[in-house]
């Protein structure tokens, strides 16, 4: 959407031209994939929890984790528990999830957002989809992660674009630095 709507700026000869014809192609366009990830610039609030992830993942058996805020405040922690729980999907996201779930707040979801040190893996952002989050916020990306520790190379914004019945707002490299400087 966005960019066809800088072709039709007012200095585009095409505008100028078939000006109405475009409008009227573009009005009648399906949405595209690209309406269901929309990178979002970071907010005041996002370092603060974003440092609260980070403090999870500083004593997580994998460096990763996550903070679940509502309303601006936080709602449930998570980090990752792999070898603790001898549970692989113990990813801080999922244990994240899981807590707000045991705590009886699961409703919340859609007004939450979740910050993960790292950029979500196709699993824990399936969750983040499957629970109807609307806004996630990572520190490190995939790319960043691939050079520290094995990664699914499927970012976020893939998993959520290939999601057609939800939009999520994405916001990466929030402290990324700090993040990355977890592994050694
Ligand atoms: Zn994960």
């Amino acid at each position: 959407m966005r960019r066809s709507s800088r072709r039709c700026g007012p200095h585009n000869r095409r505008q100028a031209i078939f000006g109405a014809a475009s409008m009227a192609l573009a009005a009648a366009a399906p949405r595209s994939a690209e309406a269901r990830a929309v990178a979002e610039p970071p907010r005041a609030e996002d370092e603060k929890f974003m440092r609260l992830a980070i403090a999870e993942a500083a004593q997580a058996d994998f460096p990763f984790g996550a903070v679940i805020a509502i309303g601006g405040e936080v709602a449930a922690k998570g980090r990752n528990l792999g070898k603790t729980t001898h549970d692989p999907t113990a990813h801080g996201e999922m244990i994240a999830i899981r807590n707000l779930v045991m705590i009886g707040r699961s409703a919340e979801f859609p007004k939450a957002t979740i910050y993960t040190s790292g950029e979500p893996c196709p699993m824990c952002m399936g969750a983040i989809i499957w629970c109807g989050m609307k806004r996630v916020v990572f520190a490190a990306s995939i790319d960043e992660l691939s050079t520290r520790i094995g990664q699914i190379r499927l970012t976020s914004r893939a998993v959520a674009e290939a999601t057609p019945f939800e939009t999520v707002a994405i916001t990466g490299g929030v402290l990324s630095q700090e993040s990355l400087s977890l592994f050694r």
